[in-house]
């Protein structure tokens, strides 16, 4: 199949690339979403079949004594999920370009379960999630803003058990770069936040956060050594939005996305990692998006 430019492919045309069950599998193949071939347990290639399926095809062991089937979706994004690859494929694509409304989706894709909806939006933000996990920067510097927060939360689970964590998320966004850091948080005491801010975020940067009083956090000592030798300035994040309301860009799609959706404290910073992973990656949102799924479910 011919390479698609997911840069410039827009809604209709990716319709048209997913017009039939085969067309759909090539496309997703083509995309390392799909694997191209695959082994029997007995040794021997299989190929793709013709089945009454919901997929349309399955692979099929070559061996006329073995004659094993698999299903397409093994090890890739779309295992265990009970909708249809292009109704999976259009969410993505509405979810990249910021049209996965509920009721997008429901009409576009035909899903009139909010629940689905909701967790695949979860599952897709979980691919954020995953790309700073797997690629953090060390940001700020001297006369840069880094907004940092840090909560708990559970990553979502999949009907195939794949995905689970549950765990305290440490990160920071710096506006000037557009880039960004999460990481885990394995004890919550003074001394591992302070081994974290040392260890991603720059000396002579402004820290803003509203998630802890820094100085109640890190105790007077710490937070004293942090401001006089690394230079860090802390900075409350509500006093900071009075002086600097554009600045301050987390928190104000925080606010936006508890008035929407009445966020869960302990979904903030799935969230987070989305507002990160669109600021980086929105001015090519979905074919970002399909390489980091590729990345992180290899096939
Ligand atoms: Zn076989």
């Amino acid at each position: 199949m011919e390479t698609v430019n997911l840069h410039s492919l827009n809604h209709r045309e990716l319709i048209e690339i997913t017009s039939d069950k085969r067309k759909t599998i090539d496309f997703l193949q083509s995309l390392k979403l799909l694997s191209t071939e695959r082994q029997c347990q007995c040794g021997k290639p299989m190929h793709l079949m013709k089945r009454n399926i919901p997929d349309g095809f399955t692979w099929k062991c070559s061996w006329h004594r073995c004659k094993k089937e698999s299903s397409i979706r093994k090890g890739s994004f779309f295992e265990g999920a009970n909708l249809g690859l292009h109704q999976i494929l259009d969410m993505m694509y509405l979810w990249s370009y910021q049209a996965a409304s509920f009721i997008n989706v429901e009409r576009e894709c035909r899903i009139n379960s909010a629940r689905t909806i909701c967790d695949w939006k979860m599952f897709f933000r979980d691919i954020c999630l995953e790309y700073y996990f797997r690629h953090p920067e060390v940001i700020g510097g001297e006369g840069c803003t880094v907004e940092i927060d840090e909560s708990i939360f559970a990553r979502p689970k999949r009907s195939d058990g794949k995905i689970l964590r549950q765990v305290w998320v440490f990160g920071g966004y710096e506006q000037q770069t557009k880039k960004g850091f999460l990481a885990t948080v394995p004890s919550r005491d003074a001394g591992t936040l302070i081994n974290l801010i040392r260890e991603y975020i720059r000396p002579g940067t402004i820290i803003i956060s509203d998630c802890w009083h820094a100085c109640d956090r890190l105790g007077e000592e710490h937070y004293n050594s942090l401001q006089e030798v690394d230079k860090y300035n802390f900075v409350d994040a509500n006093a900071f939005m009075k002086s600097n309301p554009i600045q301050r860009l987390w928190q104000k799609a925080k606010q936006k996305n508890k008035k929407e959706c009445g966020t869960h404290r302990q979904m903030v910073d799935s969230y987070f990692s989305e507002f990160m992973w669109r600021q980086q990656f929105g001015d090519s949102p979905f074919k970002h998006f399909i390489e980091k799924v590729a990345e992180f479910y290899k096939i």
